[in-house]
């Protein structure tokens, strides 16, 4: 089977609530929860493209804090087997209501941060979410 690549950029998006407890954005996909991400198109910066996705699934408005890092994984499409990259920052919510991007999505919502490791379907999405941690805990927010 012939290989393709695949490259990616996404969010792992956080806001404060009332009671000043950290939450973040998630995406549902049929019955899979992470993070929002898309296709960096062409020529385009990684971290313009993670912006830009984030608002295009989600309609939220986000600020770059730092980048996390990538993870890469696999998945088979018609006759291709697809090596995907993609490339995740840490994003400080700036506004913007959440209206999930109707053909793609099917839920976007904030959770209370403790409650995000269980709720993530991939594991790739659980060892970004550790790195979004200790990116928060290192800059003081949690
Ligand atoms: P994008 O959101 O980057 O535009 P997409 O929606 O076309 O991409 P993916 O979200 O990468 O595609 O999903 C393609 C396939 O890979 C699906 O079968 C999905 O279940 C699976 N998949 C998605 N994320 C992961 C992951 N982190 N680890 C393993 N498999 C994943």
């Amino acid at each position: 089977m012939e290989t393709k690549w695949e490259f990616s950029a996404g969010g792992v998006v956080y806001t404060k609530n009332e009671k000043g407890d950290i939450e973040i954005l998630l995406i549902r996909v049929k019955n899979r929860w992470s993070f929002p991400k898309g296709n960096i198109e062409r020529g385009e910066p990684k971290d313009k493209a993670a912006l830009r996705e984030v608002k295009e699934e989600t309609g939220v408005d986000a600020e770059i804090v730092e980048y996390l890092g990538e993870v890469d994984y696999w998945y088979s499409m018609d006759l291709y087997r697809i090596h995907k990259f993609v490339y995740y920052y840490l994003m400080r919510y700036k506004g913007g209501q959440i209206t999930p991007q109707k053909e793609e999505i099917d839920e976007a919502k904030f959770f209370p941060v403790d409650e995000v490791e269980s709720i993530l379907t991939y594991p790739t999405d659980k060892k970004i979410f550790e790195r979004a941690v200790k990116s928060l805990k290192k800059i003081g927010e949690i």
